[in-house]
């Protein structure tokens, strides 16, 4: 199991984080690419990828939700961080394999709408500039994240673009749209990344996955938070995926080792994992 979106840098794991590593590595679990939120998360997230180099990836990014104030200075430190950190010549400890969390938040505030689609497109043409994928949240805002991606598929004419034409490299991250939704980001080239919510009591995720083949999914925890019933509530870790998996191999009549072969190999493909 490769977990595509894991917040391992987080306060939640300051007491036994490498203790936590450990037992997820016995657990099973192949890679773990740990997403950034802001500034702040870069040198976290670093520390963590050199001292479980191979099994842990670093992502930087700026979050919708650390869009403030300061967001102009952030996405500058961001930027610098992403091309320190970027190229073949690096060690694999220090290479990011993607850019993310980044794209549209709501929930919480509207005050930064406009703050938040100047750097969620920038963060994209940086992408497709660098040839990397993107981890992208959206929540309580589908229709403009939809339409930004769209936009920013359209407007790429930059000569040193070596994305494939017409799609966007990356996973629309804790996915819980329609299935009209999942088509849209499907045509666009995105995976969609699945974790505990699939497993939720009143979730109707499963029967708007009817379409979606297996071969564009990711598995995810989004640990700390989200663990799978029946630990809902509790902190979540990787190998709790494996609930996640079972129910993924019901819905696609297959074995929870294929659910497995499958959205590894898709992980890998994406963020070129080693
Ligand atoms: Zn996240």
């Amino acid at each position: 199991m490769i977990d595509s979106h894991c917040h391992i840098d987080e306060e939640a794991f300051n007491a036994d984080r490498d203790e936590m590593l450990q037992r997820q590595k016995d657990g099973g679990i192949e890679a773990i690419v740990i997403p950034g939120v802001n500034k702040h998360s870069i040198n976290a997230i670093l520390d963590v990828c050199r001292r479980w180099r191979g099994f842990c990836f670093p992502v930087f990014g700026l979050h919708p939700q650390d869009v403030a104030d300061d967001w102009q200075e952030q996405l500058e430190l961001i930027h610098r961080a992403i091309l320190e950190h970027t190229g073949s010549d690096l060690d694999v400890s220090e290479r990011i394999v993607a850019i993310g969390e980044i794209g549209l938040d709501y929930h919480y505030t509207r005050d930064f709408d406009a703050a938040q689609h100047e750097v969620f497109s920038t963060q994209l043409r940086w992408a497709s500039e660098l040839d990397l994928p993107v981890i992208i949240h959206s929540r309580d805002a589908t229709a403009d994240c939809l339409a930004i991606v769209k936009e920013h598929i359209a407007s790429r004419t930059m000569a040193n673009d070596k994305y494939p034409k017409g799609k966007c490299q990356g996973v629309i991250h804790c996915f819980s749209g329609s299935a009209e939704v999942a088509q849209q980001w499907l045509d666009m080239g995105l995976y969609l990344g699945i974790g505990g919510v699939l497993t939720f009591k009143n979730s109707r995720l499963a029967e708007h996955l009817s379409n979606v083949p297996l071969e564009r999914l990711l598995l995810e925890t989004d640990a700390p938070y989200l663990a799978p019933t029946p630990h809902r509530g509790e902190r979540n870790e990787p190998i709790l995926m494996r609930y996640v998996v079972m129910k993924l191999a019901e819905i696609y009549n297959c074995t929870p080792a294929e659910v497995i072969e499958v959205t590894s190999a898709n992980s890998r493909k994406l963020f070129r994992l080693p």
